[in-house]
Parts: structure tokens; sequence; C-alpha cells
């Protein structure tokens, strides 16, 4: 069917959006969309909801999940999409993340403490789907408490790359996470290539080249942060390195201001093709669907 349009990027409660995956789906079918895929950072707890839902509203719903990758410049994400039952190796890899990540809440919270703004765990937790707890829930809890006018300055005073409360948490390697999803059998993206304002188009070509050696096998040209000529450039990378393209709007629901389920800050369109090429080279090498 022509024009049909799809979103292979979201995060519901189970990370750091705020709907329920079961809201999330739904909101989903109720905007036409035709297909879906939950990414949550870090977690694959949200799917099962996601995807029993999926299958009652009759959207095509895809398994996935968001990593961050510490590399040489800064901090780079990973997209595994159709992602399998997980082996034990995925699920201890997944442990290890959420103890790195409570580790890191509990530094940060150490550190606003001194700084005179006292808050508990649970008091973040409050705030979160008790799943995988992060920066931004820390800085919904700052807002409750009076400490900060607004999760913005939460972010851009404190708990920020540049925030004075910022601990960074431990994060794989580019080749660690994209082996892991790899030998899962999922599909390896490489999410919103220019979001950050470090990435240039030659350090790209250069990130694409190592990264295809570890198994990466597509790219997010299409994302609520990239403009055309972004979205060009990541086009033009997909066919020089030989990826496929995915899109996807990363919808945190109220957690993320202004970016809309499908359509991300109002002019995305993700079309069903990406998905029917993803399909098409999963089924030539025989990976499930
Ligand atoms: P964490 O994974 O706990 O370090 O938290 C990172 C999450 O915080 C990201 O996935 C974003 O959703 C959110 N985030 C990061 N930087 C900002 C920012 N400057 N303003 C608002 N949200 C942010
Ligand atoms: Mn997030
Ligand atoms: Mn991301
Ligand atoms: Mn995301």
């Amino acid at each position: 069917m022509a024009g049909r349009i799809i979103d292979l990027h979201t995060h519901s409660r189970a990370s750091d959006g705020s709907d329920s995956p079961a809201a999330l789906v739904r909101r989903a079918a109720a905007k036409g969309l035709a297909a879906i895929a939950l990414t949550d950072h870090d977690t694959l707890a949200g799917l099962d909801e996601a995807e029993e839902e999926a299958a009652a509203t009759g959207i095509e719903f895809i398994r996935g999940i968001e990593l961050a990758v510490q590399d040489e410049f800064g901090e780079l994400h990973i997209l595994g999409l159709f992602m399998p039952e997980p082996s034990e190796r995925m699920l201890a890899a997944i442990d290890t993340l959420q103890r790195n990540r409570r580790s890191r809440n509990q530094a940060m919270l150490d550190v606003l403490a001194a700084m005179g703004m006292p808050m508990s765990m649970d008091e973040v937790r409050e705030h979160s789907g008790k799943v995988a707890i992060g920066r931004p829930h820390i800085a919904l809890a700052m807002k409750s408490k009076g400490y900060v006018p607004s999760r913005k300055e939460a972010f851009e005073r404190y708990i920020g790359w540049n925030g004075s409360a910022f601990v960074p948490r431990t994060l794989l390697s580019p080749s660690e996470a994209i082996r892991l999803l790899r030998d899962e059998g999922a599909t390896v993206v490489l999410a919103h290539p220019c979001l950050s304002k470090r990435m240039t188009p030659g350090r790209l070509d250069a990130v694409l080249t190592e990264f295809r050696q570890y198994g990466l096998r597509a790219i997010e040209a299409y994302h609520s942060s990239h403009d055309p000529e972004q979205v060009r450039l990541c086009i033009a990378l997909a066919d020089k390195h030989d990826l496929l393209l995915t899109g996807g709007s990363d919808y945190h629901g109220s957690n993320k201001d202004g970016i809309a389920l499908g359509a991300g800050t109002g002019q995305l369109r993700v079309p069903y093709i990406l998905l029917e090429k993803l399909r098409e080279y999963r089924r030539s090498r025989g990976l499930p669907l």
C-alpha cells in the first residue's frame, strides 16, 4: 500500500519514555502507523507487553533495544532491531548495564545531595517505570522537589554533559555492543548519526568503515534531529558502505518535548519500504523476521 509510514525508534516507561508499552502501541495504531519498533535504553522489559498489544491492534511490531557506546570522540547510540529471545550472554550484558546505571545514578544523587539537593533513589524511582532508571527521571524528581524550574534546566545546570553534577556511566565499546547484537541475530543500526555536534561527514565515514566490520547493517538516516542535508549525507554514506536505511522519531512521550510519534518535530515520514528492505535482507540471510 502506498504512503504507509512507520516509526522504528521509540521509548516507553520501561526506560525513559512516559507511555506504557501498551499505550505506546495503541497511540501508534491510532495514528495510523503501519509498524512500530520499541527501542528502550538497555532493556527488553517492555517488549512482550508491546508485542501483545500490537497483535491485538493489528499494527506490525519490531522488537528493539538502544545501547549507548563509548567512541573515541564521545557517545554514540546503536539500535538492535528484530531482537530474538535473549541469550544468556545478552541477559548478562543487560544486567551489567543496569548495575552500572544504578551505581552511576547513586553517585549523581550523592553529588546533588552535597550541593544541597538531597533526594532518595525511591523518590527518583517514583518518576520511572522502575526498570531502566536514568537522568530523565532524576530531572523529573529535581523538578518535583522544587530544585529546578524545569527538566531542561536540570540538564543544563546539573546533570547534562557539562552539568556540575554529571557522572558518566560505564558504556560498552562499539565493537562489544555491535558484536553482541549481531551475534544475537539482531539487525544492528547506527542511531541518529548526526545528532552529536562533534560528528563531521569525514568522521561519520570513518565510523561506518569501522563499525561495519563489527556487524553494523544499517544507518538511521531519518530521525527527528536530522535536517534534509543530514538525511542526504546518511543516504549517500549508506550507499557507499552498502548499509540499509532505517528511521524513527525517538519518541519519549511527555519526557521529551516537541517529538511526536511517527512525525518527529513535524516533518518526519519514514516510508514502509525501508522495513520491507530490512525484512528482505533478513530473509536472504535466513534470519528470523
Ligand atoms: P542516561 O541514559 O540515564 O544517562 O540518560 C540519558 C537520557 O537523557 C537520554 O536518553 C535522553 O533521553 C535524555 N537526555 C540527555 N541529554 C538531555 C538533555 N540535554 N535534555 C533533556 N534530555 C536529555
Ligand atoms: Mn532517552
Ligand atoms: Mn539515542
Ligand atoms: Mn532513543
